[in-house]
């Protein structure tokens, strides 16, 4: 059984992938388990190794793998080009600073019972990792899972989305071409590939919706393996009353309509305080007016590449939802001032600034992904966020003030893994900080320095006795005279006053 791979911006065929069944997910991670051993056994450095070798294949087949990235998502190439480099930056951080994020830990011994002990903590793989991923960044969200967990000693099979699973594939084979030993696949499929992969695998890192995200979660639970979680959002922006209107305004934009809007740290929602509601709207709308919406390709070829800032949606069902979120808005008694419906072939869907909207409103409730920015007045701070809290999702946010104190005083008070002060995104690109959705946005988190590689590790306790008498104190058999005193030495160097220490009543 095969998929067929269509473009989003025009809807002609642009590849086939097979639909792997079950069976055929269960004989690829049990590929993958015998190699594993001996990809662990290699150690960090050589493992390392092969990761920069990778970056390096990475980099060189990079416009290759953003022509496929775009003709399956429809993206502009300016966006098409940023993933492999993303990617490079994970395996630069990873491995330069894998090894002592997992150098095995040697703690003293806290009490008599270890005084003759060594403690180690060794940080061990799970031996296969599961990486599934969703449609809107295909290579980087699959690679940077996958980086961390193999430098960590794991295998990895990655499972793309069914819609885009062409650019990762290529992008995976040069794992091979490059003659890695044979710990990183990729299998095609939809729903029940992955759910497949989920029954196979020992640690399940997942990128998606939070309903495909709870039922991973509840399987994981059923097969008591651990997973990791990077859903929905529905980010909030608030912009205060002593912002750089100009700087905030780009930052809307770009943070609202990137990709298509279909970024899960997009901008999904702006609060504004009153005095300045008006002039930061006129920016953004003015803005908003400027971008050029279209299919482009690399520079040098017909429709030279940068020529187009906004591409189409990933697929049918999103642009669907799009529109809804729109329709119902205006319907209730929002006003588009610019965009507002769906544009040309393909599932191109116009920039659109929504004002008079309100909670009532799904474009203010649920993730909408897509290139929309609705805007609200508020009165002052608190009611920005109490309103941006105001919503089941908390993967992150942004605000806007010349007052950075301020702002991050502001950020305590968000429900969000993430804030940005007068920035959107950067935090994607702080390695050595978490990404974490939290409430509905997710379980877990990915980078975040030490975290981002150990979390694909089981923690090994291994105690040695470094003297080996024939018996211990408190082995068999027990006998009262010696009970009393290991009972008497314990209680004399567990208690922390005199009294207790010489058990007086
Ligand atoms: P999705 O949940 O529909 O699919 C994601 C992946 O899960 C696909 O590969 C799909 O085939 C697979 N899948 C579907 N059912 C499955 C099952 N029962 N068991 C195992 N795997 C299954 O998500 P999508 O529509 O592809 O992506 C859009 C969503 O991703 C949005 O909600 C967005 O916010 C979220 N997202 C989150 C982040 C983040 O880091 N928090 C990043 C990007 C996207």
């Amino acid at each position: 059984m095969s998929i067929e791979i269509r473009s989003p911006a025009d809807g002609s065929v642009v590849g086939v992938v097979s639909d792997q069944q079950p069976n055929e997910v269960t004989e690829a991670v049990e590929r993958l388990r015998e190699h594993q051993t001996s990809w662990e056994n290699i150690g960090f450095a050589e493992r390392a190794r092969w990761l920069r070798r990778y970056r390096d294949w990475l980099l060189d087949n990079e416009d290759q793998l953003a022509r496929i990235l775009q003709s399956e998502t429809g993206k502009p190439w300016a966006e098409a080009t940023i993933e492999v480099p993303y990617a490079a930056d994970v395996i630069n951080y990873y491995s330069k600073h894998g090894q002592r994020f997992l150098t095995e830990e040697t703690p003293r011994a806290h009490g008599p019972m270890t005084l003759t002990k060594r403690q180690r903590a060794v940080h061990r793989p799970y031996p296969v990792a599961g990486v599934i991923t969703p449609w809107n960044f295909p290579v980087a969200l699959s690679l940077m899972d996958a980086i961390p967990a193999l430098l960590a000693g794991a295998a990895v099979v990655v499972k793309p989305s069914e819609f885009t699973p062409l650019a990762i594939s290529t992008a995976l084979a040069g794992w091979a071409e490059i003659g890695a030993p044979p710990v990183l696949t990729c299998l095609t499929g939809a729903g029940a590939t992955g759910a497949a992969l989920v029954d196979a695998v020992d640690y399940v890192q997942f990128t998606g919706s939070t309903r495909t995200g709870t039922a991973i979660a509840t399987r994981a639970a059923e097969r008591l393996i651990p997973c990791g979680l990077e859903l929905g959002g529905k980010d909030p922006m608030l912009v205060l009353s002593d912002a750089d209107l100009d700087r905030a305004a780009n930052a809307a934009v770009w943070g609202g309509i990137c990709n298509s809007g279909q970024m899960c740290t997009s901008v999904e929602r702006i609060y504004v305080e009153a005095p300045v509601y008006e002039d930061f709207v006129n920016r953004v709308v003015a803005r908003v007016r400027e971008l050029r919406q279209g299919t482009d390709g690399p520079v040098g070829a017909a429709g030279a590449g940068f020529r187009y800032d906004v591409g189409a949606l990933a697929n049918q069902a999103q642009a669907e939802i799009v529109r809804r979120h729109v329709d119902e808005a205006i319907q209730a008694g929002a006003k588009a001032l610019v965009g507002g419906k769906p544009a040309g072939t393909g599932t191109f869907f116009e920039p659109t600034v929504l004002v008079d909207v309100d909670h009532t409103m799904a474009c203010m409730r649920e993730e909408t992904f897509g290139p929309t920015l609705p805007i609200m007045k508020v009165a002052n701070a608190d009611e920005a966020v109490r309103l941006a809290n105001d919503t089941p999702y908390g993967l992150s946010a942004t605000v806007f003030t010349r007052d950075t104190e301020h702002g991050e005083r502001i950020a305590r008070r968000l429900e969000a893994g993430a804030v940005n002060v007068n920035d959107v995104f950067t935090n994607l690109f702080a390695l050595p900080l978490p990404m974490a959705g939290w409430k509905q946005s997710g379980m877990g988190a990915r980078n975040g320095g030490a975290h981002g590689i150990r979390k694909y590790c089981r923690t090994q306790a291994i105690v040695s006795s470094r003297v080996a008498p024939r018996s211990e104190p408190m082995w068999y058999p027990y006998r009262p005279l010696r009970g009393n005193l290991v009972r008497r030495l314990t209680r004399f160097v567990m208690a922390r006053d005199l009294r207790r220490r010489l058990g007086l009543r």
